[in-house]
């Protein structure tokens, strides 16, 4: 089972700075076949049908974990491509062409079948799909597949970060950049665990320091680098037996942190009246006020 909780993970920059393109390749990070959901869905598959986990204790409770950790990923992303979207057209008369300003947009379908926010699609809009999900069943195999995947999501993070300055998309790819290296780390230190090879010689991949991007900098002297977290009241503590002893690029001490990191409040989105969303008039929010009094929900 999910808890949830009304928060996301790190503070995402409330700049104007309207970029439709942008958007749409940050969306490579969020529906591309290396994107969150594809990280997200890996582990959430692998995880339901892992077997012998009393077994392999430290790998199913790894696996359990990091899939908690994706969905705030996938969430934090989808918050970001909405501040970037924000500002690209204005309220109007339909006569005016209120949405000319994004006509030449790259990927339209957020304009058009969406709000102007985030959707399961990656930057150049094909749909998300479970064909990005590989779960084989043999623990080496998922792990490697895990390992491979994670260092492909740093590739593209990195070429997303060098493609746009949207402070909304630095901030949130430059953390994500520290998160995700911590999950290469800890599948490379799963598969030293489970086959006696060190993996961890083979990082970094690509060959470059996160901290060449300044926003990746500024987390890992926080130490974000080195610490995995449980996602959990009780369970998942196992994972101490892999994410143990020294990150391989820098020779910090490493941490497992029971529980969740401390976020931030969710961003509230204002209404763009261009699109209908919400399409609650003042009147309405009235009406529904009024209604939600009746029905002893709210006081006055
Ligand atoms: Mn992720
Ligand atoms: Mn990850």
């Amino acid at each position: 089972m999910f808890k949830r909780m009304e928060e996301i993970m790190i503070e995402i920059p409330d700049v104007e700075k309207p970029d439709a393109n942008a958007a749409a390749a940050v969306q490579e990070l969020l529906g591309g076949k290396f994107g969150e959901m594809s990280t997200l869905n890996n582990y959430l598959f692998q995880s339901f049908n892992f077997r012998s986990k009393e077994k392999l204790r430290p790998f199913y409770d790894l696996v359990m974990s990091i899939t908690a950790e994706e969905l705030g990923h996938v969430e934090l992303v989808s918050h970001a491509i909405g501040k970037i979207y924000q500002g690209g057209t204005k309220p109007g008369d339909p006569d005016k062409t209120p949405l000319e300003s994004i006509k030449d947009a790259r990927f339209s379908y957020p304009f058009l079948a969406g709000g102007q926010g985030a959707m399961p699609f990656d930057s150049m809009g094909n749909p998300w799909t479970g064909a990005n999900v590989f779960n084989s069943g043999n623990l080496v195999e998922d792990l490697l597949h895990n390992f491979f995947l994670e260092v492909g999501a740093r590739t593209h993070k990195m070429k997303v970060y060098e493609l746009t300055d949207h402070p909304a998309a630095r901030a949130v790819v430059g953390f994500l950049l520290v998160r995700g290296g911590v999950h290469v780390v800890a599948y490379a230190k799963a598969l030293e665990v489970a086959t006696g090879v060190n993996v961890t010689k083979l990082i970094p991949i690509p060959s470059l320091d996160n901290r060449k991007f300044n926003e990746a900098r500024k987390y890992e002297e926080k130490g974000v680098h080195t610490k995995l977290y449980t996602w959990s009241d009780n369970d998942f503590g196992t994972i101490d037996q892999i994410w143990k002893g020294t990150h391989p690029e820098d020779g910090s001490p490493l941490e497992v942190i029971a529980g969740v990191p401390k976020g931030v409040p969710i961003p509230e989105a204002p209404a763009v009246d261009e699109e209908f969303a919400p399409g609650i008039s003042a009147e309405d929010f009235k009406a529904i006020a009024k209604r939600l009094k009746q029905a002893g929900n709210i006081s006055e």
